[in-house]
Formats: C-alpha cells, structure tokens, sequence
C-alpha cells in the first residue's frame, strides 16, 4: 500500500498558514538580520529579534515547514535519551548544567510564545519517560537518575509504565510537553508576517561571503546584504567556513502516525539502544493518534530503506491491537560527535554570522535555546547557559568514537565515485533506481512504473560523494552529509544548494 509522503502534521495544520511573498526580486535588498531557513529555528529566532527593532528577512529555499520541523515526532523535553550522566562524565558538572538550563529556557520560551498569543497547537503537558526494555539497560537509567539528583532536576524512577510492550523500569521527568509543530510554526509564521517581517520562501541561499559591517548572500534571486546573518538551515550548508561538512552527520528515522484500538496512553515514551522506539499520542479535539518513530540509522547507509519501515511497522502491530496506519514518513537530523549541538557564533574568526544546528532529534526544546542564545548574542548580553554550545569548541575525547566511524563513511562515499555497481539499463525494473555504465560514464537511472527512465550524474553537488538509491523514498542520497535529490536531480534536501545534472542519453 501507498502512503502519503506529507506527514500527519502536514494533513493537519497546511491550512492556517498566510499566503507568502512571491517572485520578489531580491537584488540588493537589505537586512539588519537575514535569517536562512523558516523551521523551528529560524522562525523562533526571527520572533525573538522582530521585538528588538530589527529589520528581518527569512530566505526559504523550500515552503517553511518542510523542513525536518514538518517531519518531527515534537516531544518538548529537557530529558534526551540518556545524556546528563554522559555529560557530567565527559564533560563537567558546569557544562551539564548549563545544557539542561538552555533546555528548561528553551522550553519556557516556546509556552510563553504559546500562552502570549494564544496559539492552538494541541499543547500538551506530559510526563516524559525513557524507558528499559530489557534488564540488562536498568543500571544505565540509574546512573541518569543519580547525574538528575547531582542538576537538581526533578525527576523519578518507576518499575512500571502503561505501555502495551515489557519495560522493567523507567526514568520520568514531569512537567514536559507536546505539540502539533506545525500549528506552532505556522502560527508563528503568520505573526511574523503580521509584524512586518519579510519572509521569502522558495529563496534558496548558494553563498554566505561575510564582510567586516556585512554579509552577502547570494540566492537565486539576488545578493542579500545584512549586518547579520543567522544560519537556521539545518544542516550549515556553506563549507568555506567552520568545516562543518567534517563535524556533522545526519541520522535518519522513521515515523508512523497510526489510530490503535487500545485506550491512549499518557506520557511520552522512547527506549534505550537500538532498535529505537519512541511513543506518544498525539490529541486533538477529534481523535487521538498514535506517534512512533524508530529505525534510526546514518542516512545514505542501509542499503533497504524499506526494511526500516517495515521493522517499525512489525513492532506497531506486535504491541498494538489491529492498528490502522493513517501515514508514515522519514527525515534526518543533524548529529555531532559529542553530542551537544552547535549554537552560537558560525566560527571564532568571523563576528557576524551565526549558526544553530546539531539537535540530534531534540530539536524542540534546542531550537527555543538557541533563539534566546543567539538573540544574546546579537545583543551582547551575557547568559549563563550559551558556553557548552560554542560552535568553535574542540572536543576531539568527547567526539572520537564516532567520528571514526564517520571518517570510514564519508571515505567510502569518496571510493564509491570508483566502484559504482554496474548494470545495464535492461536490469533496472520498474520503480528502481540503479548506476549503470554508459558510454565510459557512470549514470545514476531511474525507471518509473510507465516504463520512463530518469538519469541524473549520481555524484553529490555539495562535495562530490557518490549517491545511493533510497529504494523506500525514490530519491538519490548522499551518504558523507545526508543531501538528497528527487529522481530528476532536483534538491529535496541540503546541504547540497545545486541540483545534480539531468543526463539525457538515447534510451535502450
Ligand atoms: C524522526 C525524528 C523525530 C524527531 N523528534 C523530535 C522530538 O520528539 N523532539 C525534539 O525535540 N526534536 C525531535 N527531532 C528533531 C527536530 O525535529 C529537529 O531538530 C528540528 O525540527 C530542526 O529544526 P530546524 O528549524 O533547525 O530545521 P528545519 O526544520 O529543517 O528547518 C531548516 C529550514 O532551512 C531551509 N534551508 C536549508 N538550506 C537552505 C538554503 N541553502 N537556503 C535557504 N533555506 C534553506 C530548509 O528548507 C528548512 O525549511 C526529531 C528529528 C527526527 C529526525
């Protein structure tokens, strides 16, 4: 069966979202603060600003909310899997306690903006658990419980949580939340609109050249000049600066929203270790609907993508009584190696560029934090919680493990360019997509179920990595940093800014 490639958050909110500006020419236009990208972060931070007198633009190289913020399962919590006893180990008491204070701000922010302007995004408060499915992890939830006490934050411990799956123990956080993402981020759109602040979407940002008064970004329709430059695009896609294409990677799951027959749980679940399983229902006036997300894996490395989904779907109806799955879908998001995101100044050496990224699937809470981090920033006020966000940190204990693995798998990106899979047009079946060998060249081609065929140059416009086939999404990945293409070349997703070349060739 075909699923719709929207999200349920999709279905749900499109329809409260203003009409935008269109086709503006945007030659010389000017900024005191030019924003890239109308997600969480970038709208949340452009709200923040707009009240400081700033003149703000918002480039969107797609529509806003089709970004990982379109996709997410929108658990706002300060508790992220199992991180604070990690971060008191490998980091210190202070560092952990100024991540948790940038959260629980974080988490202020977004209800202030909820409760301020009355937004109905079906918040609500829960109790967030990260649970055991196995006896062997209960030590791990309770070294967590022990580095809660050393923060102050108020947590507990229970043997027994209301899920239809085994659990033998769990850590709760009250006091959370959760939301509908995008009625939060179209809301948030509309006042910004209402509030005279240009928001451009279908702008996509090629190039940010940072000047000692300004910055220029050239886009498709223009250079921008800005005193100031956020860089709210999720993945930081300019690699002339910051070498942030060696210090992230992206990591993809999976999510299905599904009616169940059981009666809904309270709370917000997620397990630890693989396979993930993060659970929640979503409620709104009509219906409550079952959120789960799993299958995490680096994105560009399972060779079926429909494995994952198919995994997922075999443990939704293993624990739930004849499920109805009413949409499924997948995105990635932005991971470092020592797993503390980056928020602050875009490097060290450059005074007005500004970045927010590397949530690693938390997201909510982190892009309110970054908000009030950057709006500090810009206006030089002093905080308490920015320090162990600090973009130019080098952390080289902290990030070794897995920035191993990444090197071995940027690496083999770089060798696939040589050792491509070759087979001949003929092998390619309908709704598959395949490198073959044509006239000396490697083509990435793609059949549909008419029997048309679709070649692009299988080779990343960001920095040149060979491209896989996502059989489950029908797109063309890039393994190094996670762009994707439609199967006509188009960018579905950064950092990649150009498209890949379409290949005309006499078909077979
Ligand atoms: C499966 C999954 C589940 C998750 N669940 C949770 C959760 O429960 N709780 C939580 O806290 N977090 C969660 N997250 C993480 C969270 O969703 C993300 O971290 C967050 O949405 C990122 O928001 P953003 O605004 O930074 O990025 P985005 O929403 O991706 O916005 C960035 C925007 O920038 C635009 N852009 C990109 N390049 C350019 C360019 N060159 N020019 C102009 N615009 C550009 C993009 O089109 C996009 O719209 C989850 C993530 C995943 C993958």
């Amino acid at each position: 069966m075909e699923y719709p490639r929207h999200s349920y958050w999709h279905d749900t909110a499109e329809s409260i979202k203003n009409k935008t500006t269109k086709n503006v020419d945007l030659k010389n236009k000017k900024f005191d603060i030019l924003i890239i990208g109308a997600g969480i972060t970038g709208l949340t931070t452009a709200y923040l600003l707009k009240d400081c007198g700033f003149n703000i633009g918002v480039i969107e190289a797609t529509n806003s909310g089709y970004g990982v913020t379109g996709y997410t399962t929108a658990k706002i919590t300060i508790q992220h899997d199992l991180i604070y006893d990690n971060l008191i180990n490998n980091f210190s008491l202070e560092e952990a306690k100024q991540y948790l204070k940038a959260n629980e701000e974080g988490i202020k922010l977004i209800k202030k903006i909820i409760n301020e302007n009355n937004i109905q995004c079906d918040y609500k408060e829960q109790t967030a658990y990260v649970y055991a499915p196995s006896m062997d992890e209960v030590d791990d939830l309770k070294k967590e419980l022990k580095a809660y006490e050393k923060l102050g934050i108020d947590g507990f411990y229970t043997d027994t949580v209301p899920l239809p799956n085994k659990a033998y123990g769990a850590i709760g956080v009250k006091a959370q939340g959760q939301f509908n993402p995008l009625k939060y981020l179209y809301n948030l759109y509309n006042i910004l609109i209402d509030s005279n602040c240009q928001i451009y979407e279908n702008v996509r940002a090629l190039n940010i050249t940072p000047h000692d008064e300004h910055v220029d970004v050239e886009t498709e329709r223009g250079t921008i000049h800005a005193d100031k430059v956020i860089a709210a695009s999720h993945y930081p896609f300019d690699n002339s600066f910051g070498l942030y294409f060696l210090r992230l990677y992206q990591e993809k799951a999976y999510v299905i929203a599904a009616r169940t027959n059981e009666q809904p749980f309270e709370g917000m679940y997620i397990n630890i270790n693989d396979p993930v399983h993060s659970m929640r229902y979503q409620f709104s006036d009509k219906e409550a609907l079952l959120i789960l997300a799993g299958g995490n894996h680096r994105s560009g490395e399972k060779d079926d993508e429909n494995e994952s989904y198919n995994e997922l779907e075999r443990f939704l109806k293993s624990s739930f009584k004849n499920p109805e799955i009413v949409s499924k879908w997948s995105t990635q998001d932005c991971m470092t190696y020592d797993k503390i995101p980056f928020i602050g100044r875009y490097t060290d050496s450059i005074d007005n560029l500004y970045v927010a990224t590397g949530f690693k699937k938390w997201g909510m809470s982190h892009s309110a934090a970054s908000a009030l981090i950057l709006k500090n920033k810009i206006l030089c006020i002093e905080d308490d919680y920015s320090g162990v966000f600090n973009p130019s940190r080098f952390t080289p204990v902290q990030s070794s493990k897995e920035f191993v693995s990444s090197v071995k798998s940027i690496a083999l990106g770089f060798l696939n360019r040589l050792a491509a899979d070759l087979e001949g047009f003929s092998d390619v079946k309908p709704g598959e997509g395949k490198i073959v060998e044509y006239d000396g060249k490697k083509v990435g081609v793609y059949k549909n179920e008419a029997g048309e065929y679709f070649c692009i140059n299988p080779v990343c416009s960001h920095l040149k990595c060979a491209l896989s086939f996502n059989e489950a999404e029908k797109s063309w990945d890039c393994p190094c940093h996670g762009s994707r293409f439609d199967i006509k070349g188009n960018i579905l997703e950064g950092p990649a800014v150009l498209p890949i070349d379409k290949i005309k060739i006499k078909m077979p």
